[in-house]
């Protein structure tokens, strides 16, 4: 691979302030999900090491937690400044590893330094406060403290957001943290940390460990030392990993699975609508937690937006991430593109209507064709599940309450969108939804600013805004006899 920067490519972890590979000398094969050819190896560590980055963080946790949230910030603001300045680098591997196209990977790299910068500045405002005491003997104080130890397990679909989001909160917090990024993409997470070893993070502060995620995930789960876990990725893990933290009462944030709905009512500008619905369902080729899953029209408008939407989705170029003008990478690996595959192939045995792909591309390997299907319905799998690829099933709907109770009939909660020009609808419908995050007459929801996150089975907890430090943080009650 040709970075401006060859240092970036890591075939190490980093372990209290080392560049290590796994005990037993094992690695993992990184691959390029476009061409399947071999990009990298990096350690397969497990256990032992996963104990000894513990360690590591448990050990300079006092030194960085007696910072003060100032000087923290600052080697955030220069980590934030090296994720900006090797950009193009860091883009490459995000496309190298995880497939997307290089112009949504330079997006991401932007989209996780502002992050970084975000809670440089946070952690500078971790309030505490005075309560008014019932007892004139008392004066009650409220201070946040950090955590302790964090464990950070990470995705594919972002490798290096998912990052950013959990380990600049954590560490302008005050604590210290070990990240286990996905098998498919530990490049980045890797660049990263190279990234910020090169910012001045002290030994110990931030470990990666690659490998085994059982392995590492059930020691980050087991160790009293670690106080939280934060995990972005499927419901049925982020269950498991739920138990396993349970004997030792972890503190958790979850970002789970979705099952977004996305509503156009009669009412609704139908271009915006079409732009958005190609924005929630097309990025990343459908592999995003908040990509629509559901789209619920309504019948007067049913079959303009079909068409047009079709239309549209039929012209996004597929290909590697690395070539121009591409739109449409590839599935991460073979078993996505076999979900996708399952569902249209049931949708379609059940009556629903190609409207434009419907099956894989012709260039081979993971590459599947943007898929649009109409005349979907309810007893199909993709209502219930989420397919986590470029399908967009086409369900009708006549009346508004209707499209309330079908977007909520789900065990999930994280994101939904709606088009209507209405605005009594676009209070109610807001209102009624149940989902963290509703985006009205609009398919992009994600910043820095905002709290990110889902109810019901889609989660625990916000990541990103002023919210996603408080998870990192312990509130404290001071009680003060005053004589
Ligand atoms: P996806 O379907 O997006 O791959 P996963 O939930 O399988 O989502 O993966 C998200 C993260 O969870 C990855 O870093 C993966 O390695 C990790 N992971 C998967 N299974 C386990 C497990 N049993 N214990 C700990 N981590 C796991």
């Amino acid at each position: 691979m040709n970075l401006q920067n060859p240092g970036l490519l890591r075939s190490t972890n980093l372990i209290d302030g080392k560049w290590v590979g796994a005990d037993s000398g094992a690695t993992l094969t990184v691959v390029d999900p476009a061409s399947g050819e071999r990009i990298a190896e990096v350690p397969r560590c497990g256990a032992a090491e996963t104990r000894r980055a513990i360690a590591a963080a448990d050990a300079a946790l006092p030194a960085w937690r007696a910072l003060t949230a100032r000087q923290r910030g600052q080697l955030l603001l220069a980590w934030q400044r090296l994720i900006l300045d090797h950009a193009d680098d860091l883009a490459a591997l995000i496309t190298a590893e995880g497939g997307k196209p290089l112009s949504e990977a330079r997006g991401e790299a932007t989209y996780g330094a502002s992050f970084v910068e975000w809670f440089a500045e946070e952690g500078k405002r971790t309030y505490g406060e005075s309560i008014p005491s019932p007892n004139p003997a008392t004066r009650l104080l409220v201070v946040k403290q950090p955590v302790g130890v964090c464990a950070a397990i990470t995705p594919w679909n972002f490798p290096l957001a998912m990052i950013t989001r959990k380990v600049a909160p954590a560490l302008a917090a005050g604590c210290t943290v070990v990240v286990k990024p996905a098998e498919a993409t530990p490049l980045t997470a890797l660049a990263l940390a190279a990234l910020a070893e090169q910012a001045g993070f002290p030994a110990g502060v931030l470990n990666v460990v690659t490998g085994d995620p059982v392995a590492i995930g059930g020691e980050l789960c087991a160790s009293p030392i670690v106080k939280k876990l934060s995990f972005t990725g499927s419901t049925a893990v982020g269950r498991k990993l739920m138990a396993q933290c349970a004997p030792t009462i972890k503190k958790l944030s979850l970002e789970l699975g979705g099952n977004a709905p996305f509503i156009v009512f009669d009412d609704a500008d139908v271009d915006a609508a079409v732009e958005g619905a190609l924005v929630a369902k097309y990025r990343n080729t459908g592999q995003t937690c908040v990509c629509a899953n559901r789209f619920l029209v309504q019948a007067g408008i049913y079959e303009d937006f079909a068409s047009r939407f079709a239309a549209r989705a039929a012209e996004l170029k597929v290909g590697a991430g690395s070539e121009p003008g591409v739109a449409q990478g590839p599935l991460i690996n073979a078993a996505g593109l076999a979900k996708v595959e399952a569902h249209v192939a049931d949708a379609l045995a059940k009556g629903a209507r190609v409207l434009c792909g419907g099956a894989r591309h012709a260039r081979g390997g993971n590459f599947y064709q943007p898929t649009v299907l109409a005349d979907v319905t309810r007893d199909m799998q993709v209502a219930r599940e989420e397919t986590f690829g470029p399908l967009a099933p086409l369900f009708r709907f006549e009346r508004e309450e209707e499209a309330v109770a079908m977007a909520n009939d789900t065990e999930f909660g994280l994101a939904a969108y709606f088009y209507s020009r209405d605005i009594g609808r676009a209070w109610r419908v807001g209102e009624a939804l149940e989902y963290g995050m509703v985006g009205i007459n609009t398919g992009l929801i994600s910043n820095e600013v905002a709290p990110f996150g889902g109810i019901k089975q889609s989660g625990v907890g916000r990541e990103g805004s002023k919210y996603g430090i408080e998870e990192y943080l312990e509130v404290k009650y001071l009680c003060f006899a005053v004589g």
